[in-house]
């Protein structure tokens, strides 16, 4: 499966603002995610969650304090966009798979230009086995359901072998059951795989399957709670 092993994620003293500093996204934010942890970030609507998110995919700088990613602080990379298509797998609320692909084609969207045509296909099947969905291969994504829709979103997050998970709400628009799958699913990837997930959720039942939650507030880290992360011997 060609999986490589999850990244470390650590955030030090990192504060954002928008809108000239009238509105302060994060304020001192501090945390660590070890290898192959899964943590939720929860917290109420404008608390800073997405931008938190963003500085960890590097989509977006810190004002302050640094993000390292695997040994690597994003503020000094020379090709942030390179980091993002090699390490990192986003996904987010909605799947925003594009209609007129397959699903197989959708997962082969971010391996075009990374890999030959016979091997992004043989990628994308194995890609949508994993995610249970290898009879919808063919399927236009506008006939999917919401939750194969994400998982196919998951598939394509995968495609270059990320060693980080970024999801912002990505059950957020499923209903309950529908949610709890795709968590089995991220459970499953984080134990076959060893990567390291960072999910923004404001479902508690769905948070508190993750290893760990990080809870903000008006752009502070809470408290760091929900069990103790497992590090790798
Ligand atoms: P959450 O994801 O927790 O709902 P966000 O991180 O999206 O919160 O937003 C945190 C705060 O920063 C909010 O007050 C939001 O309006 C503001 N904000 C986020 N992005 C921008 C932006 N690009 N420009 C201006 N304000 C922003
Ligand atoms: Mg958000």
């Amino acid at each position: 499966m060609n999986a490589r092993p999850g990244v470390e994620v650590v955030v030090e003293h990192v504060s954002k603002s928008f809108e000239d500093g009238r509105i302060a996204a994060l304020r001192d934010v501090t945390f660590r995610i070890d290898p192959g942890e899964f943590a939720a970030l929860t917290g109420p609507s404008g608390c800073g969650k997405s931008t938190l998110l963003n500085l960890v995919g590097a989509l977006d700088r810190p004002d302050e304090g640094s993000v390292t990613v695997g040994g690597a602080r994003l503020e000094q990379l020379t090709d942030p966009s390179e980091y993002r298509a090699s390490t990192v797998g986003f996904v987010f609320q909605f799947s925003n798979l594009i209609p007129t692909l397959s699903a197989a084609e959708n997962v082969q969207v971010p391996m075009m230009g990374r890999a030959p045509r016979a091997a992004r296909e043989q990628r994308a099947r194995e890609l949508l086995e994993e995610v249970g969905l290898a009879d919808r291969a063919g399927s236009s994504s506008t006939t999917l359901s919401g939750g194969e829709r994400q998982r196919v979103a998951i598939a394509r997050a995968l495609a270059n072998h990320p060693r980080l998970l970024l999801l912002d709400e990505p059950t957020g628009a499923l209903d309950s059951a529908t949610g709890g799958q795709i968590i089995r699913l991220l459970l499953t990837l984080r134990e076959t795989r060893g990567v390291t997930i960072l999910m923004v959720t404001n479902d508690t039942d769905i948070a508190q399957r993750a290893d760990r939650t990080l809870r903000l507030r008006d752009g502070r880290l809470d408290e760091a709670t929900h069990g103790v992360a497992q590090r790798p011997a």
